[in-house]
């Protein structure tokens, strides 16, 4: 449908049909009641249960917000406005964020390109994965099968030298013997050589293991910074939030991002921007070690991962690492010309204050978000209370 004819729809129309693709209400607004009352008799006193509203808030906003873009009407369109609303995905809640204050408005083409460039990014390295694991796995087999034929191969060379020793043995006088001597050794000529490939074949199959394993690394591994990407960041948070909770110890999570960095590239040029980044990755990187988790989390974003450190003690290494970036005099390599000063701001959030380490990653943000507004080059805790 296009945008035309989705605006001359009503917004009434819009927002039954959006339920019923997101399956938050019936059809019709009947029925869409009678789910109301249902849940409603089902607390016992006749109020709406907390669910059903924040249900029926998420359902409007989502309307809202896409009747407000006059976005089409597209399963897309609606997971996009779900997880910005929702935060669900903080790479898209981030990019919608950042175009809406850009420009104030979504458009069909923007929001497409938004969850292009999303899919690109998250396809890419499970894809990958999921590749690699197979071709793992095959030529697990395949060394598994040279293994094996190269034994049996030494075992058959074992027997015709045996019997090529005792038919030397007897009376050699005859042709017929010498031949079958001759072919015995011929055969086993043949047999060392197939040995021979096979070792070299497992010798290849080891190193295509070996390049592929440093091919998952690279899947995992920011190209412009060296530092380790946002997939790997989340799968570390993930298995060290299991294991701090298992050991009881604090985990604590801090989001970086560096000021005005679109200024940085529209004054000395995006390679000279790119080099900033290297720089302030590897100043972040130099706090990092057994206790400390560095990753890009894209852009001039930055995630960090405290092990076994309380908040306060995460946030103090964050500012630490603050106050020694602003206290810098970069200088472009290219031009020599001097850099105005370069910051970054942070927001640090304990992981085990929230529902989820997820939770905890998007407060950080939030906390991140609150030091921007509040002046930038600082870092804030996230208290659970922020919104
Ligand atoms: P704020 O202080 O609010 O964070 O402002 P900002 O300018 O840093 O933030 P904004 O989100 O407006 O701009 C971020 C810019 O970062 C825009 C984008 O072009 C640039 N950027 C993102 N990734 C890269 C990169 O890999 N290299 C370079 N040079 N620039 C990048
Ligand atoms: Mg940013
Ligand atoms: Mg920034």
């Amino acid at each position: 449908m296009s945008a035309a004819q989705a605006s001359s729809e009503s917004f009434g129309g819009r927002l039954a049909r959006l339920g019923r693709m997101l399956g938050i209400a019936e059809a019709n607004s009947d029925q869409s009641a009678s789910f109301v009352e249902q849940a409603a008799r089902e607390t016992g006193n006749g109020r709406l249960s907390r669910e059903v509203e924040r249900r029926k808030t998420l359902y409007e906003d989502v309307g809202s917000f896409l009747f407000a873009h006059d976005l089409d009407l597209t399963p897309l369109n609606f997971g996009l406005a779900l997880d910005y609303i929702t935060g669900n995905d903080l790479a898209i809640e981030k990019a919608v964020r950042a175009i809406l204050s850009d420009k104030g408005k979504l458009t069909n083409g923007v929001a497409e390109r938004i969850i292009a460039d999303q899919r690109a990014e998250e396809l890419t390295p499970d894809t990958l994965h999921d590749m690699l694991e197979k071709v793992e796995e095959n030529l697990n087999q395949l060394t598994g099968i040279a293994d094996q034929s190269s034994n049996s191969a030494k075992d058959f060379g074992a027997a015709l030298q045996k019997q090529a020793a005792e038919l030397t043995k007897s009376d050699p006088g005859s042709d017929t013997i010498a031949n079958l001597v001759s072919l015995t050794r011929t055969m086993i000529e043949k047999t060392r050589e197939v040995e021979v490939r096979m070792r070299d074949g497992q010798k290849q199959t080891r190193l295509l293991q070996k390049n592929l394993e440093n091919a998952r690394k690279a899947a995992e591994q920011d190209h412009l910074t060296g530092l380790p990407n946002r997939r790997s960041f989340e799968n570390t948070l993930r298995d060290e939030a299991a294991v701090a909770q298992r050991n009881n110890e604090p985990l604590t999570v801090a989001f970086c991002d560096i000021d005005h960095f679109k200024n940085i590239n529209d004054s000395h040029g995006h390679d000279a921007g790119d080099r900033v980044l290297k720089f302030v990755a590897g100043l972040l990187a130099k706090i990092s070690g057994d206790k400390c988790h560095v990753a890009r989390h894209g852009g001039e974003e930055f995630v960090m991962l405290f092990r076994g450190m309380t908040v306060a003690e995460a946030a103090k290494l964050v500012d630490d690492a603050r106050a020694d970036m602003a206290e810098r005099n970069l200088v472009d390599r290219k031009t020599g010309e001097r850099m105005d000063q370069v910051t970054f701001s942070g927001g640090v959030a304990d992981v085990f204050a929230y529902s989820e380490p997820r939770e905890a990653l998007k407060a950080a943000d939030r906390a991140l978000y609150l030091a921007k507004e509040h002046g930038r080059n600082r870092v804030y805790i996230a208290r659970e209370t922020d919104d």
